[in-house]
């Protein structure tokens, strides 16, 4: 029998009509409104402000949360460093039993913090069920595994915890960016004051949760809400002795001045704006996905991003075409249904942000690519788009956009793709597709950044450093590294 052969672009088309697949919510109790977690229990603030947390999605309010002042602030430190006095002179073996039960009442709880990250911020589930929550709960089992080990850890140095940190974290992952902050204080005997985004409250106050059916010391974790001016209040707290930071390099930089002089310790993870090099001996169908996973992943919500492409000008040819098939196969809506490829974005000041900055790049010249798309009426939506004829002078080549949108530019030969590469101020992560192991070495060791991928992107373990250069920042979370920004090792 004759096989009819189709052209790409009508097999790419050919997918199938899913039924709707969305995720229950039954089983989530989402409180209309929140107080504080303080001192071990959820007590009523001193603010009398309170603001709405909306599903990005749906643009409806969830709930209200505190918008916390300085008395509520003040606080929350007081608590935190009058439970540091026991908690880190707690036996080490009996700390690490309490991070063990954070992480596996996180494991218990995954679907409900799974569908509240998605409500609150507008990822797809199967994001927030298969990498943000697992990744949380993995993150306090590797440090739980610290907690008694910290002699070994620094070998003729002697660990001692710091006292309060003060943490501050962004919208993109809010329960993975809380881990990151709070497991290793933990583990290294702090206590900690944490304050979530203003977008994505919910799941830090279910952790609260979490943190009382662990039953862990009253004042070990504290977490206040509210926006950028309770942030600061956090940082510039002088009880607070060790500053964590993720956020912007705008804000970023603001910190890093207001502490200056103030002896606390300081690390900030800020933003990227990475370059995803793709040669022309690497496996394109697997390129094609890692370009996917680079910038499309959480709408394009992610520090580490691959928002450069670099492809090899022998293969954009062919390179390109595949990609734009793939881009047409991506499902964008509900994020609650377990198909969606693309959510919602995150806020509408963010989707303004995009929107700004995608515009620029057409009236600067690039020429735009975004595949047939239809956007739900209510909500912040944005389709997956791609510019080619990029030029590195253009904003949207250098800026970070934070969205789900891929600057494509090419080069000849590996010194031009390191030139390129390395022309950003910002310095996080990086990717590099090619056959040869000793072009991945070349490479790695010529570009400045945090974390190089090989034939792979977007790829994260609690037990491997994460950071930055230049303007994405200082200091490391995850693995050992991680331990060393909350430990004095004398
Ligand atoms: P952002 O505006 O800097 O906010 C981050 C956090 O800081 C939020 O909780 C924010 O509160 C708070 N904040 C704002 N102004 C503050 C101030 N003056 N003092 C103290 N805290 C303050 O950043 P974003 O837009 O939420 O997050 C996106 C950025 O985070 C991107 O640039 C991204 O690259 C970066 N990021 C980096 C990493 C990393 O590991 N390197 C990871 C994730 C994200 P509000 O929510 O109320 O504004
Ligand atoms: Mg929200």
């Amino acid at each position: 029998m004759a096989i009819a052969k189709r052209a790409p672009a009508e097999l790419a088309k050919q997918t199938f009509e899913y039924a709707p697949a969305p995720e229950s919510i039954d089983h989530v109790k989402i409180e209309p409104r929140y107080g504080l977690f303080i001192g071990g229990k959820m007590v009523a603030p001193h603010s009398k402000k309170r603001f709405p947390t909306i599903n990005p999605a749906t643009e409806q309010k969830l709930s209200e949360v505190v918008e916390a002042d300085e008395v509520d602030v003040d606080h929350a430190v007081k608590a935190a460093d009058k439970a540091f006095e026991e908690w880190s002179q707690l036996t080490p073996s009996r700390r690490a039993r309490y991070i063990f039960r954070l992480s596996r009442i996180i494991q218990e709880r995954a679907r409900e913090l799974a569908v509240v990250e998605t409500m609150d911020g507008g990822k797809p589930i199967k994001e927030s069920r298969d990498v943000d929550i697992p990744l949380a709960a993995a993150h306090f089992f590797y440090y739980a595994g610290w907690a008694d080990k910290l002699e070994w850890a620094f070998a003729n140095r002697k660990p001692r915890p710091l006292g309060v940190a003060g943490q501050v974290i962004p919208w993109n992952f809010p329960l993975l960016m809380l881990a990151w902050k709070i497991a290793p204080a933990l583990a290294a005997g702090n206590t900690v004051v944490l304050k979530p985004a203003e977008t994505t409250p919910l799941s830090a106050l279910l952790f609260a949760d979490i943190c009382m059916q662990a039953e862990l010391p009253p004042g070990v974790v504290n977490i206040v809400t509210g926006g950028g001016k309770t942030g600061s209040l956090v940082v510039t707290h002088p009880a607070v002795k060790k500053v964590a930071f993720t956020g912007s390099t705008e804000v970023g930089k603001l910190i890093a001045r207001a502490l200056a002089g103030t002896g606390k310790r300081l690390t900030l993870e800020l933003g990227g704006k990475a370059a995803n090099i793709v040669f022309d001996d690497a496996p394109l169908d697997a390129a094609v996905e890692g370009i996917v996973n680079g910038i499309y992943f959480n709408q394009g919500h992610v520090c580490c991003a691959g928002s450069r492409l670099l492809v090899q000008e022998s293969i954009a040819e062919p390179l390109l075409e595949k990609l734009k098939l793939r881009l047409g196969t991506l499902r964008l809506g509900d994020p609650l249904d377990k198909n969606t490829d693309i959510g919602a974005i995150n806020s509408k000041a963010q989707l303004e942000k995009i929107e700004e900055l995608v515009e620029s790049g057409v009236e600067e010249g690039a020429e735009i690519y975004q595949p047939e798309c239809k956007l739900p009426e209510r909500g912040y939506w944005f389709p997956p788009t791609l510019f080619t004829n990029v030029s590195q002078s253009y904003r949207i080549a250098r800026e970070e956009i934070f969205g789900p949108v891929l600057s494509v530019l090419t080069f000849r030969t590996p010194a031009e793709a390191v030139e390129k590469a390395n022309n950003t101020p910002y310095g996080l992560s990086a990717g590099v597709w090619t056959d040869k192991g000793s072009r991945i070495l070349w490479m790695a060791e010529r570009m400045r950044a945090g974390v190089v991928w090989a034939n792979t992107f977007n790829r994260f373990d609690p037990t491997s450093p994460f950071g930055g250069y230049k303007e994405s920042g200082f200091g490391r979370e995850g693995g050992r590294h991680g331990l060393m920004p909350y430990l004095e090792l004398v």
